[in-house]
């Protein structure tokens, strides 16, 4: 925009097409996308670079808690005085999942029924931590490590899905 246009809206035809693609009902992220786009996000904020989880808890469409692998708060975090390495893997920090249920226990806010967005699949120690909490339904972006918990899941009624790279939903345990 020059000087002798105050004005900075965009001029001409393209603002138009812009807005109407912005629009385009087809072009709507579904609900599964956009939490884990938001899960995606929230694990900008973990401070152990050897891997960056997020996670989001909903229910009814609604956000309850988020979560990503942080250090206790108040104690210095991996990417300041490095990993606290046990039997290979780092102890510092408490799993996305665990924080996001720490969290909500918090603010007191309950997590029964809900559903958990995660960029990676649950350990199997947040897993027992995610079922003993309510949540009925797992939503994953990549496979991080542990069979147990299809098993465990089809034995309680915990559905487990996989959001893959493409943004399709593949339902691995199915409840019915
Ligand atoms: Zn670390
Ligand atoms: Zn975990």
């Amino acid at each position: 925009m020059t000087s002798k246009d105050p004005d900075c809206r965009p001029k001409g035809d393209c603002i138009y097409t812009l807005k109407f693609d912005d629009g385009d009902p087809s072009k709507r992220d579904s609900w599964d996308v956009y939490f884990m786009n938001i899960a995606r996000q929230v694990a900008s904020r973990s401070t152990c670079h050897r891997k960056h989880v997020g996670c989001v808890i909903v229910r009814d469409r609604t956000i309850l808690s988020t979560g990503y692998n942080g250090s206790v708060r108040g104690m210095p975090h991996c990417d300041e005085v490095g990993h606290m390495m046990e039997n290979g893997h780092c102890t510092r920090t408490n799993h996305a999942e665990a924080n996001a249920v720490a969290q909500s226990a918090k603010h007191g806010v309950s997590l029964d029924k809900g559903e958990i967005y995660i960029t990676a699949s649950p350990c199997w120690t947040c897993f027992k931590l995610l079922a003993n909490s309510g949540i009925r339904r797992i939503i994953y972006g990549e496979f991080y490590r542990d069979d147990r918990i299809f098993e465990a899941a089809e034995n309680i009624g915990l559905e487990i899905c996989y959001l893959d790279e493409k943004n399709e939903l593949k339902v691995l345990v199915k409840v019915s």
